[in-house]
């Protein structure tokens, strides 16, 4: 809407008169009753009324906001992804975890499929919600799985840490906290966010144990789990915008949780020797080699059972409330090489497309990869040692890349990545004290 300078002809809106001797001096908006002294200038509309710049602005995001949730619903109605093509998506980003994607692809379908149920309002049937827990080793793709679906469906995503929550009354963050990250996410359009995706990493470290001494949380950790019951099951949740403790006088933004997807993800370090004794298998042995170990594992895994995670330490509400089960497979040398050239933001292609920018040509040798694919295994820490390992090899290069003198083809071979040679030569840089 602009401003009609020209006199209030019919329909017309006119800056409100303001002057010394106007006769509505004192006017104010009509819409958050601030004067003209404090806002500025007001548009007056018939009657006595006005509106402020601050407020125009605010009416507009509301009506963006309205507009937006209903594209949203029409798209959820008519276009739910199929699970192969959720599942599609994944693998540009996701190496290997067929069974997890497969699980999850079904459970994203389904939840949209619930969604659209919701939203036609007639329905004699309801659909549960399937919240997931996804369980594997470290670094084998649990939060990436979460965040490429959130990305892939075009929905908020927020991630959290169970093991900073707290039942209320103890130090800690209140689990409302999760919420607000999800709003934020989507820019606190409430709709969008109650159809967002929560990821909560580290659920098994808030399973009962006797051993945990933690000042900062109850000792158990079982109040945790009990303060995430409601918002996982649905509810509306009084979420506090500024974040932090709850306290009485605040003001606080309401999030119906029933439609957000909860994914929880952990280790669960321990739970295979429970699942194994209840198979009445031997456990996995230290003699085994590693190839072998891993395989067994993600064999294992895949027989777990709500029974298994209460005997772990998860309490049977929690669990039930999480109904769709996922493990994960520990991830060999052969998927760490993938994931360093395949998916579409592996390191290999980063680091090229870097150099690439500076004219520069950027190659790694099929056994340079592999060897950073075992030095990474044998870190244990899945594909997240990838990383700091080509970090490594690279910096001194990338920290001269844009003013070597000659620009050319680098190599990254085995010796470059046992550092028993240089990926540059000192010639190529250019003599500071010449320039
Ligand atoms: P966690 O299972 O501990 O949550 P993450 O999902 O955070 O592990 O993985 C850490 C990083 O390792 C990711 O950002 C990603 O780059 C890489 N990664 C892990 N697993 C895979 C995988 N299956 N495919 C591709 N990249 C992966």
């Amino acid at each position: 809407m602009s401003m009609n300078t020209s006199g209030s002809g019919s329909g017309g809106r006119k800056p409100a008169p303001t002057g010394s001797s106007g006769r509505n001096r004192n006017a104010f908006c009509s819409f958050c009753r601030k004067s003209y002294r404090d806002v500025g200038p007001l548009v007056e509309g018939p009657g006595d009324v006005y509106i402020c710049g601050e407020c125009v602005e605010l009416c507009q995001s509301i009506i963006d906001q309205e507009r937006k949730r209903r594209g949203i619903n029409k798209n959820s109605i008519t276009n739910i992804p199929s699970p192969r093509s959720i599942k599609e998506k994944v693998d540009q980003y996701v190496i290997g975890q067929t069974r997890a994607k497969k699980i999850l692809s079904v459970a994203v379908h389904n939840h949209y499929k619930r969604l659209s149920i919701g939203d036609e309002g007639h329905s004699d049937v309801e659909v549960d919600k399937s919240n997931i827990l996804l369980i594997g080793p470290t670094g084998s793709g649990k939060t990436l799985l979460a965040r490429t679906l959130a990305k892939t469906l075009d929905v908020p995503f927020a991630i959290g840490d169970a093991t900073t929550l707290t039942e209320a009354g103890y130090v800690g963050e209140d689990v409302e906290n999760l919420l607000l990250k999800l709003l934020h996410a989507a820019d606190f359009d409430i709709e969008a966010a109650q159809r967002g995706i929560v990821y909560i990493d580290e659920v098994d470290k808030i399973a009962k144990t006797s051993q945990n001494v933690s000042i900062t949380r109850d000792v158990s950790g079982e109040g945790v789990q009990q303060a995430l019951l409601k918002i996982l099951e649905g509810t509306v949740s009084n979420v506090p915008p500024q974040g932090g403790r709850k306290h009485p006088e605040q003001q606080y933004i309401q999030l119906d949780t029933t439609n957000i997807l909860f994914i929880c993800g952990g280790t669960f370090v321990g739970l295979e020797d429970i699942i194994a004794r209840r198979l009445g298998k031997k456990t996995i042995g230290f003699g085994a080699s590693s190839e072998h170990r891993e395989r067994e594992l993600g064999e294992i895994l895949s027989h777990v059972t709500s029974d298994d995670l209460i005997q772990f330490g998860m309490i049977p509400e929690f669990i039930g409330r999480m109904p769709i089960l996922a493990p994960l497979d520990p991830l060999d040398e052969d998927s760490l090489v993938r994931i360093l050239t395949e998916p579409r933001n592996a390191l290999a292609r980063q680091f090229r497309k870097l150099f690439d920018m500076e004219g520069c040509e950027l190659e790694f040798t099929e056994g340079s990869l592999r060897l950073i694919a075992k030095m990474a295994h044998d870190r244990d820490t899945g594909a997240r040692g990838l990383r700091s390992i080509v970090e490594d090899v690279m910096t001194d290069l990338m920290f001269e890349l844009p003013e070597l003198q000659e620009k050319g083809k680098f190599t990254v071979t085995e010796a470059v990545i046992r550092r028993e040679e240089s990926l540059y030569s000192k010639a190529m840089i250019p003599d500071k004290k010449s320039a």
